[in-house]
């Protein structure tokens, strides 16, 4: 149960924070995976990393936001490794400002990394899955998937989107055995949380204090969930979004 051997995972943003969380539960469960991300050094630290614990590795440098990237992605890929059986469109920014003072560029930004990178990755690996007959594919959103939020309008428009393009690709590719599912990370500390974490003052105890579980998530906690979709006791689970959230979003 819940076993990877043999299969090849691509995680874009796979250099840090969740993706790389998820990259070492795949990577456990004897995935070989790419880490496809922009900061070379940071790959590579994260392959060193999850070659530390047993399966193969590569970094691919690649910008989500740009279509000839995530082709040679993809391209790549099967070339080294011969396949692509789960993709995890993970990579994502944050600009937090109201949208009175968000520019258009800005809000481009933030959708193109947030949400069309999802849609270019998954039309991109989607023939090398129905080729082979499976797939999975895993997209991040956020609490902001459920709840409107005034500083990060862009942030939250793509964390909505991300969910019904889940269902829709989900829909679209059921019949080709390829599961498309959604998770919703609470407030996880990492790089994108921790200049929040110092610039928004109380922050860390209204998270504390609404999250049930009464702490911040870590990317330790996307090792699970990571695997279980990407395994074949989930064949039946397609178009969900699963929060992942301490219970944060259960909580009025
Ligand atoms: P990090 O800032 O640690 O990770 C973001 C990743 O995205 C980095 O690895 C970055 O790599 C990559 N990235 C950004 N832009 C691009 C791009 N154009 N091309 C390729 N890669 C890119 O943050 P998290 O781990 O927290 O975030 C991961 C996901 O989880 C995001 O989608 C985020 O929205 C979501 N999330 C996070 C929450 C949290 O509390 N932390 C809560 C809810 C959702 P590089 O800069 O090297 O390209």
């Amino acid at each position: 149960m819940f076993r990877l051997d043999g299969k090849v995972a691509v995680v874009t943003g796979g250099n840090g924070g969740i993706g790389l969380g998820m990259a070492r539960g795949l990577t456990q469960a004897g995935a070989a995976v790419v880490i496809a991300a922009r900061d070379e050094a940071k790959s590579s630290a994260a392959v060193s990393d999850l070659r530390a614990l047993g399966t193969d590795c590569q970094a691919i440098r690649t910008d989500v936001t740009n279509e000839e990237s995530v082709a040679a992605l993809v391209r790549q890929t099967v070339a080294h490794f011969g396949r692509l059986d789960i993709l995890i469109n993970n990579a994502g920014v944050k600009i937090r400002l109201p949208v009175q003072e968000l520019t258009l560029d800005q809000w481009h930004q933030v959708i193109d990394t947030n949400l069309t990178s999802a849609f270019m990755c998954s039309k991109a690996a989607y023939v090398h899955m129905k080729r082979a007959g499976s797939g999975k594919v895993i997209n991040i959103g956020s609490m902001l998937s459920i709840f409107g939020a005034g500083f990060a309008p862009a942030y939250g428009a793509s964390k909505g989107g991300i969910v019904q393009l889940t269902k829709s690709l989900a829909v679209a590719w059921a019949r080709d055995n390829i599961q498309v599912n959604a998770v919703l990370p609470g407030w996880i500390d990492t790089e994108l949380t921790q200049n929040t974490r110092r610039e928004v003052q109380g922050l860390n105890d209204r998270v504390l204090s609404r999250s049930p579980a009464g702490r911040w998530g870590t990317p330790s906690d996307f090792e699970g969930i990571a695997v279980f979709l990407a395994s074949e006791q989930s064949n039946f689970l397609t178009g969900t979004a699963i929060p992942v959230d301490g219970g944060y979003s259960s909580q009025v």
